[in-house]
């Protein structure tokens, strides 16, 4: 059975849902998934070309530890040929967990009265931005309940207030959005605000499934989330982010529906999800999960190589929902973007500096508390390269995973010496000792794998004013 996305069984027209279960399922039960057919599949990604339908479905077919571990390599060196070591670090910033909907796995649901409901006031905004400017962040998510006070004229106030806060050399330069779907009116508010991406889960893309852990509130139809990311795009909205939350239902089809709403996308966009996440279910207050879909630590480092090969320009972003352990086996995967330093309590960069992690104030408990000095030390320690580079978003190169994997030598050109220049000011102004030491190292080391050309004498001359005082160069 071959993949042809002209004739899919709902064909691609904007803003309407493009979702076939019984395709999706037909893919998973018929797909035949030998030896070779696995390799061909590897092959054909690591040749820089995105997987079909079917050719997804190989890989999610493939049960052999043998043939696992050939996936998990070949995402390896996926990453490693075309992306490199660089990893964007982002921190997300709670604004208010208020909501009147009733997802039955999230502590923010309107039913869970052990909830504590805030939402943050400006003044609230500004001392957590700060904060978090004094630990050296550069890119925020906000993330929002879905509640009428989230008004897309409150979160285009919030964006453009974030913006505005500037804490000695800290400042914030992209912020991203996670909340609600909007009508296309409520995306061009947004849009004109300045946001990076917009990110919607579909959280399963089974629609019974989906009926079952939405009871009540907006979010209980299917088609309105399904489509969000339509309206954002009509709406001129062009950097969305798509995601599951893994454990609602059978990880297979999910993996395979996030491949699907990557090519409603582009055939009715000609442009792709620009980030995918791919969140897994976690303890929370009030948490209602059936445990039978949950997802190993073994079906989730599967998973992820699987969408590496997939759709191998997109982003991919994992957060601090998952271990340190689990973290480090999936970044090598190709993971170009995680959190760090993360406090998911609302107030809690700023208020709750020192204290334990508290199920009534979160959404859902996080597994991975280090700071950002820490996980900045620990990737470097692996030899990665933390980034905070915000440049593409900010000269209009819109698409730029595509670019880093499409146009040669963009990483070289663009991706490696911004990272490095970013890396470079958090090393002078925000690093503890032993990570300057570390990071510096690290900087000499890229400097050295990059070809001896009129680029690098300017970056060099760049670190140099850096390293005099100097702010937010990027090529
Ligand atoms: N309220 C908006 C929404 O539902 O889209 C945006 C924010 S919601 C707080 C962000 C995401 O958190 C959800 O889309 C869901 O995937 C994830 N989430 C909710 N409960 C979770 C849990 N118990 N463990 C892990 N992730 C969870
Ligand atoms: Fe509300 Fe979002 Fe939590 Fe659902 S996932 S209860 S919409 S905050």
């Amino acid at each position: 059975m071959k993949f042809n996305p002209e004739k899919c069984v709902v064909p691609d027209k904007r803003m309407q849902p493009f979702i076939d279960q019984n395709e999706i399922w037909n893919y998973i039960n018929n797909t035949v998934s030998s030896k070779e057919r696995v390799r061909e599949v590897i092959a054909k990604s690591l040749s820089k070309l995105r997987l079909t339908l079917e050719e997804t479905a190989v890989l999610i077919n493939a049960t052999d530890p043998e043939l696992i571990e050939e996936i998990k390599q070949g995402a390896r060196t996926l990453k490693e040929r075309v992306y490199g070591n660089r990893i964007v670090l982002f921190a997300p910033l709670y604004i208010g967990n208020k909501c009147s909907n009733n997802c039955q796995y999230c502590g923010f649901r309107s039913t869970n009265t052990e909830a504590i409901r805030k939402t943050l006031n400006d003044e609230e905004i500004v001392k957590e931005v700060v904060a978090l400017e004094e630990n050296g962040q550069k890119r925020l998510i906000l993330v929002y309940g879905e509640h009428k006070e989230y008004s897309p004229e409150r979160i285009a106030h919030d964006v453009e207030l974030v913006y505005s806060v500037k804490k000695d050399f800290g400042e914030i330069r992209r912020v991203n959005i996670n909340a609600a779907p909007l009508d296309i009116q409520g995306f061009r508010t947004i849009g004109k605000s300045g946001i990076g991406t917009y990110q919607i889960f579909q959280e399963t893309y089974n629609p019974e499934a989906y009926k079952q852990y939405h009871l009540g509130g907006k979010k209980a139809d299917y088609d309105y989330r399904l489509t969000g990311l339509d309206r954002a795009q009509e709406a001129g909205i062009d950097d969305v982010g798509i995601g599951v939350l893994f454990g609602l239902y059978d990880w297979r089809f999910e993996v395979l529906s996030l491949v699907r709403h990557t090519n409603h996308l582009e055939a009715c966009y000609n442009v792709g999800p620009h980030t995918i996440s791919f969140p897994r279910i976690q303890d929370a207050s009030s948490l209602n999960v059936d445990p039978k879909y949950m997802v190993s630590n073994s079906e989730f480092t599967r998973l992820v190589a699987i969408l590496r090969l997939a759709v191998p320009y997109t982003g991919l972003i994992l957060t601090a929902r998952e271990s340190a352990e689990i973290r480090n086996e999936v970044i090598s995967f190709g993971v170009s973007q995680i959190d760090g330093g993360t406090k998911i309590e609302l107030g809690g960069y700023d208020k709750f500096k020192n204290q334990e992690q508290d199920l009534n104030r979160e959404q859902f408990k996080i597994n991975d508390d280090r700071s950002l000095n820490e996980i900045i030390r620990d990737l470097l320690h692996t030899g990665y390269l933390p980034s905070f580079c915000t440049a593409c978003y900010r000269q209009g190169r819109t698409g730029e995973h595509f670019m880093e994997f499409s146009v040669p030598g963009f990483i070289k050109r663009f991706c490696t010496p911004n990272a490095i220049l970013t890396l470079a000011e958090y090393l002078m102004d925000y690093a503890t000792d032993d990570v300057k030491i570390e990071g510096w190292k690290a900087i000499e080391k890229e400097l050295a794998g990059l070809d001896n050309n009129a680029n690098t004498e300017e970056l060099k001359k760049r670190i140099e004013l850096i390293k005099q005082g100097k702010h937010d160069l990027y090529f």
